[in-house]
């Protein structure tokens, strides 16, 4: 993970920042934005984060804009742990940052280079983000606290285990936690509690309800993220106070960590694993929750990652038909708290629930979508304006499937090579570039693992495709045409 400031060449800075090293900042900027895509994904950068842009960073507030008001809480209250986390570890000097809304004569960043095209990527229709915005829905879910200066992340109040439908796929992964969470004394019971899950699934929501259970029994608990695992060790190696702030890390009962996946970097990693087995060795309980098995993590190193296997793995399966079915009337509950008038009756719901079978993040969006056409229309919502509504996320719930010859075809016809040259052993720069490229394509489009990778690259050992990956993504958050390339490439494989 790259921690200084340096200025990615290419970057073009953006007009109107106004501080000393405006270049620094605004490419920084942009590595930010970039990550905050790659990390949440296409969609839910789309719906918040395209239009925010930086103003201008003083006297270490970055001061960040968005056209509407309902964007800017949206931010507020869901990201901006994360985006200030993403920040501080791409831009030396940031302090905090805020959002305003900026109006619609001012465009922040007249001249700057052209923000990238999420929506060129998937031509969302016109109320699809907007849409959003013009609801502007009450939201009571505003982080209930900040924790401390332990760089914990705040509790999402929504998120609690009453608000958490239990069904077949997540039974054995919410038991679970509901142990953990009233388990008081004595040593603890699995050790690491580990759950996976694709995008979606409620990992999240499982760990606030853990939170906020423990919390409420009085005992000591702390949520990270895996940016404010690794910017609380980042900065307190800067401070040179590691010793203290782990003294202040074991001083827990419960630690809970999410997106383990983006766990980085070789110092923090063996951090990590120090603060693992710290934690477990003195009976302190910890939770983790990744979009992969802990064998899978790659960027962990074995002795992390099989401490990480060794408690209790719990897998919580996709959402089934009646499962998607009761999340969603208890979000239409939770939203006609708010709008006593919204109705949406069972023919649609039902309609809802059998379309949108991806996850609970497309839920939530569809509910919202309803919600803004009932706000704008006055009428009520029909199966008819239901899927118009909904149309985009009920398109994209089975994404194309890319295989990895396609792939090795593309990236080859690309840059002039044979296919034959990138599965050869030939380590002509030639043929080493697309060859990584092509290696990391696979690892990022298909679901291989990093060993049936290598299998597929002429043999060669899973340690080679990761170096290959770890070696593109790092050239991607430096190199902005390179970047531009490979966005490129991935478009034309999942068009
Ligand atoms: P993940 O962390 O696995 O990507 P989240 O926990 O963020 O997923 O869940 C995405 C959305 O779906 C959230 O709004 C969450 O409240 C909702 N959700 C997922 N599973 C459930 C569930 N079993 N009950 C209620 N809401 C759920
Ligand atoms: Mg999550």
């Amino acid at each position: 993970m790259r921690v200084d400031g340096g200025l990615a060449e290419g970057v073009e800075p953006a007009r109107g920042v106004t501080t000393g090293s405006g270049g620094e900042i605004a490419a920084a900027w942009q590595r930010v934005k970039r990550r905050l895509r790659a990390e949440l994904g296409e969609d839910v950068f789309a719906s918040w984060f395209a239009r925010l842009e930086l103003q201008e960073v003083a006297g270490g507030v970055a001061r960040l804009t968005v056209p509407t008001r309902f964007l800017k809480s949206w931010i507020e209250s869901h990201y901006l742990d994360r985006v200030l986390a993403t920040f501080r570890s791409e831009a030396d000097g940031i302090g905090s940052i805020e959002v305003g809304v900026r109006g619609p004569m001012a465009p922040p960043r007249a001249g700057a280079p052209a923000p990238k095209p999420p929506q060129a990527v998937r031509p969302a229709p016109s109320h699809s983000h907007p849409a959003h915005d013009a609801a502007e829905p009450e939201r009571a879910g505003r982080p209930s606290e900040t924790a401390g200066d332990l760089g914990g992340a705040p509790l999402d109040v929504r998120l609690t285990f009453d608000s958490f439908v239990v069904g077949r796929s997540n039974a054995l992964a919410h038991a679970a936690a509901e142990r953990i969470a009233r388990h008081d004394g004595g040593p603890a019971l699995y050790n690491p509690l580990y759950f996976h899950a694709g995008v979606g699934l409620g990992k999240t929501h499982l760990l606030h309800g853990i939170g906020h259970a423990v919390k409420a029994a009085g005992r000591r608990v702390i949520y990270l993220t895996a940016d404010r695992f690794m910017y609380g060790f980042v900065n307190a190696l800067k401070t040179q106070s590691a010793l203290a702030f782990k003294e202040r890390l074991r001083a827990i009962d419960v630690l809970i960590l999410d997106d383990v996946q983006f766990i980085q970097g070789r110092s923090i990693q063996a951090e990590f694993g120090h603060t693992l087995n710290a934690l477990i060795d003195a009976g302190r309980q910890v939770v983790a929750a990744a979009d992969r098995p802990p064998t899978e993590l790659e960027s962990l190193d074995e002795r992390v990652r099989s401490r990480l296997a060794g408690g209790l793995v719990v897998e919580i399966g996709a959402l089934d038909e009646a499962l998607r079915a009761s999340i969603l009337q208890s979000r239409l509950e939770a939203v006609r708290a708010t709008h006593p008038g919204f109705e949406v009756g069972p023919a649609v719901a039902e309609y809802v629930a059998k379309a949108i079978t991806a996850n609970g993040r497309d839920l939530e969006g569809a509910v919202n979508r309803l919600l803004a056409h009932a706000t704008l229309t006055g009428a009520p919502v029909t199966l008819d304006t239901a899927e118009t509504a909904i149309r985009d996320l009920v398109k994209n719930r089975e994404p194309k499937r890319v295989k990895i010859e396609d792939i090795q075809k593309l990236v080859a016809s690309r840059y002039n090579v044979s296919r034959s040259d990138i599965l050869s052993e030939r380590r002509t720069a030639a043929v080493v570039k697309p060859r990584q490229i092509a290696m990391y394509l696979s690892k990022v489009l298909t679901l291989r693992s990093l060993p049936e990778i290598g299998r597929r690259f002429g043999g060669r050992d899973h340690t080679t495709v990761l170096h290959a990956v770890r070696k593109i993504e790092k050239a991607i958050g430096e190199d902005t045409a390179l970047c531009d390339e490979v966005e490129l490439l991935k478009r034309m494989l999942q068009d």
